[in-house]
């Protein structure tokens, strides 16, 4: 674990529609803390979807670490600019949930996260592919795809939680559930109308740890199919999400694996680390290649899964 190397500069990835990304004084405080640190730094603010991927990947030979000041999305965008390429990401809690940046437990204070970069721990965090895109924590198949389809369909910029009520409100008394075929390691799971998802992190939208047990470096994604037809088996679901007891209840499929194919009797939605990804059918599966997170120094992988001291 090599401090991060001072000849080459840290590249700072601005989304200024995120959350916090356009926050002025967080950005001042996060300059000079890398000043005083004797880090020099880049910056690029995004303009459009894929600006991100495409700057990461153009700057990646010339560069020691990208520091994402956006949300999940763009950290999404910035881990398919650098796979393979071993140049550490490091995800800033500067959007609306960011869910890597807490199983990481990344600071938002600037003077911390120029701490950690200067450190320069890094771990190796798995990616999964979804058809022919990279994604770092988690898809869902089914009725969130359709919440964030209507969040998508009428957002205009920054988001807040507040953005999610009605898209969830409506979805909730509108969604269709779709009948789903799960095949997963060659294994037909499951049959029937279901929600489903597959994670590499345990952290979900609202605190929720849908993918519970899942762990960024085991090589596998967990895999969680919720059977449900009507909003009364959906609540019924969410309490025991909320408690984290959902794998032992209702029928719950919570499994580890290396690929799923899901197929639904009409095409459905799905989101990917919280944006509009494909419509179904999809194969997912773990991606050969890796990312290198930057994380607070003295932890490992052990350290963030949820029964061993997970926050
Ligand atoms: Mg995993």
């Amino acid at each position: 674990m090599a401090p991060a190397d001072m000849h080459r500069p840290v590249q700072i990835i601005i989304n200024p529609h995120s959350g916090y990304g356009g926050n002025r004084q967080k950005l001042l405080s996060l300059r000079s803390a890398f000043r005083e640190r004797g880090l020099r730094s880049v910056e690029y603010v995004t303009t459009c979807a894929g600006d991100a991927t495409r700057y990461a990947r153009a700057v990646a030979p010339k560069t020691s670490v990208v520091v994402v000041w956006g949300g999940d999305g763009t950290a999404n965008e910035v881990a398919n600019g650098l796979a393979g390429t071993g140049v550490p990401m490091i995800p800033c809690p500067v959007g609306t949930e960011n869910l890597l940046a807490k199983e990481l437990r990344i600071p938002s204070h600037p003077r911390r996260i120029a701490e950690i970069v200067a450190a320069g721990q890094t771990v190796d965090c798995d990616l999964g592919r979804i058809n022919d895109r990279n994604f770092l924590m988690i898809i869902g198949i089914g009725f969130d795809a359709e919440v964030v389809r209507r969040l998508s369909s009428q957002r205009t910029g920054h988001i807040s939680h507040l953005s999610y009520f009605w898209p969830m409100w409506r979805t909730f008394w509108e969604h269709d559930f779709p009948r789903m075929r799960i095949v997963a390691d060659g294994e037909e799971l499951f049959k029937d109308y279901a929600l489903a998802f597959v994670g590499n992190i345990s952290r979900y939208a609202t605190g929720l740890r849908i993918c519970r047990d899942a762990r960024f470096d085991d090589g596998l994604l967990d895999l969680v199919v919720f059977p449900c037809r009507e909003q009364s088996a959906l609540l019924l679901h969410a309490a025991w999400t909320l408690l984290r007891l959902h794998p032992l209840k209702g029928g719950v499929i919570y499994r580890r694996v290396h690929r799923v194919r899901i197929e639904t009797d009409r095409p459905s939605h799905c989101q990917v680390d919280g944006d509009l990804g494909p419509n179904t059918p999809v194969d997912i599966s773990v991606a050969p290649e890796k990312i290198k997170l930057m994380v607070p120094p003295q932890t490992n992988g052990w350290t963030f899964w949820p029964w061993r001291g997970g926050a």
